[in-house]
C-alpha cells in the first residue's frame, strides 16, 4: 500500500482484521470466513449483543496485517497466521422475524461458508446463535467446547426451549454431537435440574475455580477432547474486571492468560472445524476494552488453529 501512502481518503469499509468483504459466498476462497451474527432476541437480561459483530469488526481494524503477513505472538515468540488467508463475509440477515425463522438464516449461512472450504467463524450476538451454527456441521462426529461462566443448559422455562440459556442443552440433543466440554463455570446456580442433567448426561466440567486454584494445564489434563471439534466462547469466561461489556457477569474468572493457555490447549488437542465468539455487549463496554480483548482471542485461537512452521 506504498503508494497510496499520500491519498488523504481512506476508502472502504471496516471488515475484520481488515480482511477483504466477500459479498458473494460463492466467490470466497479463504482459509478463515468471519461471518457476523447481530442477534440478540433471545437475551431476557441486558441486550446489545447485537452490536457485538460491528464493535469486534472496528475494534479488530486496529490490529489489521496486511497481505496475509501475519502477527507476531509476543507471548509465544513466534510469527502467527502467516500466509493464512481471511476474508469477511458481512452479517447474517437477521430480521424482526420469529426466532427460530432467524435460526434457519444462521444455519444456512453457515453451511454456505462451510461448503467452501473455509472455517466459519461467527461473531454474535447472544450465545444462543451457537445451536444453529452447530447444526450447519451435521455430517461429522463432533466435540463441543464451550468456554463459559455459566452451563447454558436449562431444557425449558416456562416454555421456552431456545434462548441464550438452553442453547447447549439442545447442541447436546444433536445426534453427531458426541460429547460437551464445559470451561470456566462459576457462580451460585439456581437452576438444579440443568446441573443434574449435566451430570447424568456426562457433560465434562471445570471451573474457574479449579483453574485459578491448580493452573490451566492440570485442570484441563483429564478431559476427553479430540477429533473435530466446535468451539463456543462466550466473552463472559473471562473476569469482568478483563471483559466488562457483557450482558451477564459473573465474577472470578479467567484471566487473559489463563483463557488464552487454555484455548491453546484445546486446540492442540483437536481439529478446530468451527467457532463462534458470543456476549460482546458493546452497550456495557464504555471504553471499548471488550471488543478488543475479542480481537486478541480470535488471533489466539486462530493462530493456534493454523499452526506455522
Ligand atoms: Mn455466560
Ligand atoms: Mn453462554
Amino acid at each position: 500500500m506504498a503508494s497510496r501512502r499520500h491519498e488523504v481518503i481512506r476508502h472502504g469499509y471496516a471488515s475484520f482484521f481488515g480482511a477483504p468483504l466477500v459479498g458473494d459466498i460463492s466467490r470466497l476462497r479463504a482459509d478463515v470466513a468471519f461471518l457476523g451474527v447481530p442477534f440478540d432476541h433471545a437475551t431476557n437480561d441486558r441486550p446489545g449483543s447485537r452490536f457485538g459483530p460491528a464493535a469486534i469488526r472496528d475494534a479488530s481494524m486496529r490490529y489489521r496485517s496486511v497481505n496475509s503477513a501475519g502477527w507476531y505472538d509476543v507471548e509465544r515468540s513466534r510469527l502467527i497466521l502467516q500466509g493464512i488467508t481471511m476474508a469477511d463475509v458481512g452479517d447474517v440477515d437477521i430480521r424482526t422475524t420469529d426466532l427460530l425463522d432467524n435460526f434457519q438464516r444462521i444455519t444456512a449461512a453457515v453451511r454456505r461458508v462451510r461448503a467452501t472450504g473455509a472455517l466459519p467463524v461467527l461473531i454474535g450476538g447472544d450465545h444462543s446463535i451457537a445451536f444453529p451454527a452447530v447444526r450447519a456441521f451435521d455430517d461429522k462426529p463432533l466435540t463441543i467446547v464451550q468456554f463459559d461462566a455459566h452451563q447454558d443448559y436449562t431444557d425449558e422455562r416456562a416454555g421456552v426451549r431456545y434462548s441464550y440459556d438452553n442453547q447447549m442443552r439442545r447442541i447436546h440433543e444433536l445426534p453427531f454431537v458426541q460429547r460437551l466440554v464445559l470451561i470456566g463455570l462459576r457462580g451460585h446456580l439456581e437452576n438444579l435440574e440443568a446441573w443434574q442433567a449435566a451430570q447424568a448426561n456426562g457433560v465434562q466440567m471445570v471451573t474457574a475455580h479449579h483453574i485459578a486454584t491448580v493452573g490451566v494445564e492440570e485442570a484441563l489434563a483429564d478431559l476427553e477432547i479430540d477429533g473435530d471439534a466446535y468451539l463456543t466462547i462466550d466473552i463472559d469466561v473471562l473476569d469482568p474486571s478483563v471483559a466488562p461489556g457483557t450482558g451477564f457477569p459473573a465474577p472470578g474468572g479467567l484471566t487473559y492468560y489463563q483463557l488464552k493457555a487454555a484455548l491453546l490447549n484445546v486446540i492442540s488437542r483437536c481439529q478446530l472445524t468451527g467457532l463462534d465468539l458470543t456476549e460482546v455487549n458493546p452497550v456495557y463496554d464504555s471504553t471499548g476494552i471488550t471488543a478488543r480483548t475479542a480481537a486478541h482471542i480470535l488471533l489466539d485461537v486462530l493462530g493456534a488453529a493454523f499452526p506455522s512452521e
